[in-house]
């Protein structure tokens, strides 16, 4: 017989997330319980802590908003309410102040998650939250209770309000799984399929090639995919590339390589010499010098670069030697890397697809399932690495905490 516990909100999903949708509902006064699947909580924000926790970014709101593409319009009211600078504010109260990088990214100065968790949670536990760990959620039962699968046998919660805070599908091993898609589309929710986002790629390289760089970085280059160029540094990999410039370009190689089965990524290798000054540095005469040692003196090219310009070079039958001076500059700053498969959902930094907005109202209610609310990269929307991912998962959760909290109270819960 299953054991039944009957609260007022249940959140489901211990991320980011859920908590803040928590911390929302327990600021009205709610019984909250947090269930999560796995042992221990926030293992994916644990994680994001190793890169130092960028938390969210200082570029002007109208910027900010526009990297969240196709749900831009959609996110804007919940990021209006709880953004960047309210985020910031949140950190500092949890004595986690910020501070903004060079590149205008922002951190808690204890640049890592773990103070900041560790504060919140005592936060959450003088509100009086409760947390329900190794309670992995399957579903509904016929009388519309959550039923969670846990190490004594199932349970079933009776909540009056329900946050899914249940992430994305990278990762798996942190507890973000997509195994919801499956109880959700059931339900005739429409979910998009999750993708793989600020990912890498799958390249042939030549055996050679692969033994010889995978692990080097090549830094201060330029990726330029149709009309988007982003500066920065990639990592050339046994299978491929990875690294912040090309997870920059990742939404739109993906889309390509799906669709055509590979993708021209251009990597420009001297990015801040034009064609012209190359071409009269490697105007001058090579002499005796190998042509290793003259593109490193003359071109000021890594060996990883060289070594990728003649990979370009092998792969198209041209050999560099034969180059004019003109076309080998032309070929270092935009040397073509085929892209022919996109590195699996596992190993993302964060995945596209899910919930359709469309599904969702304005206080992120299910339109088709009433009392369920759902937050965070669950819902289909995508951005770059930069902040602005926890930024979404904090500004859907507040929102999606609020109206969980007006649903209980039975308020008239907006819906569009
Ligand atoms: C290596 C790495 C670095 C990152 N760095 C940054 C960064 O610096 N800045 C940034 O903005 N973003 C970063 N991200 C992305 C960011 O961590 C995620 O976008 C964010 O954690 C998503 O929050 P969420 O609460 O929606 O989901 P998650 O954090 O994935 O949490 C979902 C929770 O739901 C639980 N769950 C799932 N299914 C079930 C189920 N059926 N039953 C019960 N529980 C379930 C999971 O166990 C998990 O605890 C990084 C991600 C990675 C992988």
């Amino acid at each position: 017989m299953a054991d039944i516990i009957d609260i007022d909100a249940a959140v489901i999903g211990a991320g980011p997330a859920g908590l803040m949708a928590a911390e929302q509902l327990a600021a009205v006064g709610a019984r909250v319980v947090i269930f999560d699947g796995m042992g221990a909580l926030a293992r994916k924000f644990l994680l994001a802590g190793r890169g130092g926790l960028n938390l969210t970014h200082s570029e002007p709101l109208p910027k900010f908003l526009k990297r969240y593409g196709a749900a831009e319009a959609r996110l804007t009211p919940a990021i209006d309410a709880f953004g960047p600078g309210a985020l910031r504010r949140w950190a500092d109260d949890l004595g986690q102040p910020t501070f903004v990088g060079s590149s205008g990214r922002v951190f808690p100065t204890a640049m890592k998650a773990s103070p900041l968790l560790r504060a919140w949670l005592r936060r959450l536990d003088a509100q009086g939250v409760q947390l329900g760990l190794r309670h992995r959620w399957h579903g509904w039962d016929s009388a519309g209770r959550l039923v969670f699968a846990t190490p004594d046998g199932e349970r079933s919660v009776a909540a009056r309000a329900t946050v899914l805070a249940l992430g994305g599908a990278s990762w798996p091993r942190l507890g973000s799984d997509g195994g919801w898609v499956d109880v959700l589309t059931a339900k005739g929710v429409d979910v998009s399929a999750l993708k793989p986002a600020n990912c890498g790629f799958g390249v042939a390289w030549s055996a050679l090639f692969a033994d010889k760089y995978q692990g080097t970085p090549l830094k201060n280059v330029a990726l330029a995919f149709a009309e988007q160029r982003v500066r920065g540094e990639v990592i050339i990999t046994a299978a491929g590339l990875e690294g912040g410039a090309i997870y920059a370009l990742s939404a739109r190689l993906r889309d390509a390589v799906l669709s055509d089965g590979e993708a021209r990524l251009s990597i420009a290798l001297r990015p801040d010499l034009d064609v012209a000054a190359l071409t009269a540095r490697l105007s001058k005469p090579k002499a005796k010098q190998s042509m290793s040692t003259y593109l490193r003196k003359a071109a000021g090219l890594s060996p990883a670069g060289i070594g990728l310009l003649q990979e370009a070079a092998r792969q198209d039958g041209v050999a560099l030697a034969k180059l004019a001076p003109d076309a080998l500059a032309a070929l270092i700053n935009a040397v073509p890397v085929r892209l022919t498969s996109v590195a699996p959902i596992a190993r993302a930094i964060s995945s596209a697809g899910g919930i359709a907005l469309d599904e969702i109202g304005d206080d992120y209610m299910l339109r088709k399932l009433p009392g369920v609310f759902v937050a965070g990269e669950m819902i289909d929307w995508e951005a770059p690495t930069g902040g602005y991912l926890l930024t979404a998962c904090f500004a859907t959760a507040v929102a999606a905490g609020q109206g969980a909290a007006r649903w209980i109270s039975g308020a008239p819960h907006q819906s569009v």
